[in-house]
């Protein structure tokens, strides 16, 4: 995807560090937090403007920020809807499709009256190799 028509569509200037850090977090795919970020960009970015970057990204609905009550944010890049399965032991993360939620969600919708707008679901457990 071309991430500086991405950054224009939203009204966002297209600098070389916006476009570097969507790219990054579409390769990773997977939901990383701002030191892991820094790190494996290995560029001269300081926390700080990772941060300020990811903040921007987020507020614009290019980039996903999740919580898995780490005590931290993870930002991945946004995709179509989905939950995340969470390894407690090895902190492996997997994406999982969110879209069978909608039959439930206008079931509450249905019997309640409950308008759902969004919801969040992630799942903590232990991965296939870590049951062994
Ligand atoms: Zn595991
Ligand atoms: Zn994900």
């Amino acid at each position: 995807m071309d991430k500086q028509k991405l950054l224009q569509e939203k009204g966002l200037k297209t600098t070389t560090a916006r476009v570097a850090l969507l790219d990054f977090l579409e390769q990773e795919g997977s939901p990383l937090d701002v030191v892991t970020i820094v790190e494996k960009l290995h560029q001269q970015a300081d926390q700080a403007t990772v941060y300020r970057i990811l903040d921007i990204l987020t507020k614009k609905d290019l980039v996903n920020r999740l919580e898995f009550g780490e005590g931290k944010y993870r930002y991945e890049i946004q995709k179509n809807h989905h939950h995340h399965l969470i390894c407690t032991n090895c902190g492996t993360i997997s994406d999982v499709p969110g879209d069978f939620l909608g039959k439930f969600e206008k079931e509450i919708k249905d019997k309640k009256g409950f308008l759902v707008k969004s919801h969040l679901l992630e799942f903590f457990g232990l991965c296939r190799s870590c049951q062994s």
